[in-house]
């Protein structure tokens, strides 16, 4: 079995996890989790970070510190994982959704500004599969606005934007350290941004709002996402790899990219936009619909009977189940990401895939579809 993902540790994760065993020290109270959120605010250029137990809490924790809710609008792509929007809609505030680009599978910039209302808030830029957004008109468009600007940069850890970090932009930035992230805690998230009140916001939202002069005493209501130092001991020597795993995902991706070259039916991932060459924290290829019937759906399956580990594109948000019962995004249609979702699929492309792994994935894809 080729999987889709499978996680690498090559650095210091086993000596610093001994550490936290033999010091005792494996809450969230370590020194690991300090140093970890240090580093990362170094390395994407922000002031502040914060170490949160998943990417899913961090977005929770960013639209609670920005004080959104009841009444308020955040702008979201449609093609994007749940946990965007589920911040929002537990927040109370209302998601509204943009279409995403054909060729980047971002959101689609054209659309935010008659997305923005007198409710508008935010706006939550979501960095997809390997591309960063065109962050530039986002910032320029929530300036003209007076909108606060999320930025999930969960997949793009090492990418960059005009030569700046990724998870360096709007006023809060977060991150994920899931197993098929470019660092992994096995699970884990970090909030970050410029602005200290919104730090010490985040920092009290993410742990139960314990007061510092009365500690059992509560003004609001907070979460425990903190992160253990077990977690931020791995993070950090996988932090301390970083520039190897991006560079190995560049690798697959461009290898990726010679071995399909071919396939007149596939179409797979830009390589590189003006802005940003392609992480291709996953490789996605988009079956043609004018070319072939096949459904990635389908091909999955082919795949799965080959051993070959595969996994769906996000399904939009406006066709979700949960959200279309509670009436939201009934009149939503959003053409593009409705096409990749049925047609998208991504291959296995983990930092610990081989090039002998690689060729059978193409190899069986050449025999299916040329
Ligand atoms: C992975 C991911 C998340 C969620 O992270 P978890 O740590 O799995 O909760 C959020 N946003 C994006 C864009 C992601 O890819």
């Amino acid at each position: 079995m080729i999987p889709v993902n499978e996680p690498l540790f090559s650095g210091n994760e086993k000596q610093y996890l001994d550490e936290c065993i033999e010091t005792g020290w494996v809450s969230s109270e370590g020194k690991f989790v300090t140093e970890f959120e240090n580093k990362l605010a170094n390395r994407v250029n922000r002031q502040h970070a914060i170490a949160v137990s998943n990417g899913s809490a961090a977005l929770d924790i960013a639209i609670a510190a920005l004080n959104i809710g009841p009444g308020d609008e955040v702008i979201v792509p449609t093609f994007t994982i749940i946990s965007c929007v589920a911040s929002i809609v537990r927040a109370g505030a209302k998601p509204v959704l943009v279409d995403c680009d054909e060729q980047t599978w971002n959101m689609d910039i054209e659309q935010l500004e008659s997305a923005i209302t007198n409710h508008t808030r935010a706006i939550m830029m979501v960095h997809i599969y390997g591309l960063p957004v065109d962050v530039d008109k986002v910032l320029t468009l929530a300036d003209k606005h007076g909108l606060y600007v999320i930025e999930d940069a969960a997949e793009m850890l090492g990418q960059s934007y005009k030569n700046q970090p990724c998870g360096s932009f709007g006023d809060i930035s977060t991150f994920s350290f899931y197993p098929n992230k470019l660092v992994t805690t096995g699970e884990g998230g970090m909030v970050l941004t410029n602005d200290a009140f919104l730090a010490e916001r985040c920092r009290s939202l993410m742990n139960l709002c314990f007061q510092n002069n009365q500690r059992f005493v509560h003004e609001e209501l907070g979460w425990n996402f903190r992160m253990s130092n077990l977690q931020a001991a791995v993070g950090l020597a996988q932090l301390e790899n970083l520039d190897e795993a991006v560079s190995k995902k560049r690798e697959i991706g461009s290898f990726y990219q010679e071995l399909l070259a071919n396939i007149t039916r596939l179409k797979l991932p830009i390589h590189k936009t003006k802005y940003a060459d392609n992480i291709y924290w996953v490789f996605g290829i988009v079956l043609d619909h004018s070319k072939t019937n096949l459904s990635a759906k389908q091909l999955m399956s082919q795949l799965a009977e080959k051993k070959i580990g595969t996994r769906p594109f996000f399904w939009p948000m406006h066709k979700q189940p949960v959200f279309n019962k509670q009436r939201m995004f009934i009149n939503d249609t959003h053409p593009v990401a409705e096409y990749i979702s049925t047609q998208g699929l991504y291959i296995p492309g983990g930092l610990a895939i081989t090039r002998q792994q690689q060729e059978i994935v193409a190899n069986v894809l050449i025999e299916m579809l040329a």
